[in-house]
């Protein structure tokens, strides 16, 4: 089958392009995701003419300070692919208005815009996204990917409901939340992730991402009792077409 790694960082690897080329050979499709507009531009650079790699125009709630959000209205229309964007409204990190502010500006541009496929990032906030997604029309016009779901199983249901797709780590596949969670999301709605790599300006390889995303896949398919590749990789396609 052909993987697909729904939220990787390709901006923090000073090696991009040499990972998405190999990514390219092996038939591997990617939602590079990145951090700041800046971030998506370099990145765009390094790898935006690849056709198995989609840079995503990110606007991480932890780089809220270095928020550029008129850069991000420039070069939405760039691109259909959006991400990181998000919140994470737990104590340690700063700035929860602002991150606020930032993310519901997001949201209105591309529920406005529509046709955007949107990588994103919920930390205590799975109630604020999803209503901030819901109010500026995104989960009707866009399509929302949840990266590394982290909420209530009532949350889920709610995210499940409003027609939201799921991208699933390694890590997140082995906590004993989502041994109840991972069996509730329909079949149709699951991607696979790697969120990798671990820090920011160190070389990788794609032979971490293939092993990350076929930990991942084996540990749904535990989970879930069921095969689940073929579907996962039609969703892949679905999402990026
Ligand atoms: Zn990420």
């Amino acid at each position: 089958m052909a993987l697909h790694d729904a939220h990787i960082h390709l901006d923090f690897m000073d090696n991009a392009r040499e990972v998405a080329l190999a990514a390219r050979d092996e038939g591997l499709g990617m939602f590079a995701n990145t951090v700041t507009p800046a971030g998506f531009l370099r990145t765009r650079e390094a790898a935006g003419d690849l056709e198995n790699v989609h840079v995503g125009l990110g606007q991480h709630p932890w780089w809220v300070d270095e928020a550029n959000l008129e850069l991000f209205d420039e070069l939405l229309p760039t691109t259909r692919w959006v991400g990181e964007v998000g919140l994470d409204l737990s104590p340690k990190r700063p700035h929860h208005e602002r991150q606020i502010e930032a993310f519901r500006h997001i949201a209105r541009r591309c529920g406005a815009s529509g046709d955007k496929v949107l990588s994103i990032h919920s930390v205590r906030a799975a109630d604020e996204v999803l209503s901030t997604l819901e109010e500026t029309g995104c989960t009707q016009t866009c399509r929302c990917v949840f990266h590394w779901f982290s909420g209530s199983t009532e949350d889920l249901w709610r995210t499940i409901r409003a027609g939201c797709w799921f991208s699933v780590n390694e890590m997140q596949a082995g906590t004993r939340r989502a041994k109840e969670q991972l069996k509730l999301i329909p079949a149709e709605r699951l991607l696979l992730e790697t969120d990798l790599p671990p820090g920011e300006g160190v070389p990788f390889t794609l032979d971490k991402v293939e092993r990350s995303l076929e930990r991942a896949l084996a540990r749904l398919e535990e989970i879930r009792s069921e095969a689940i590749a073929k579907q996962i990789e039609q969703n892949w396609i679905e999402l990026s077409s």
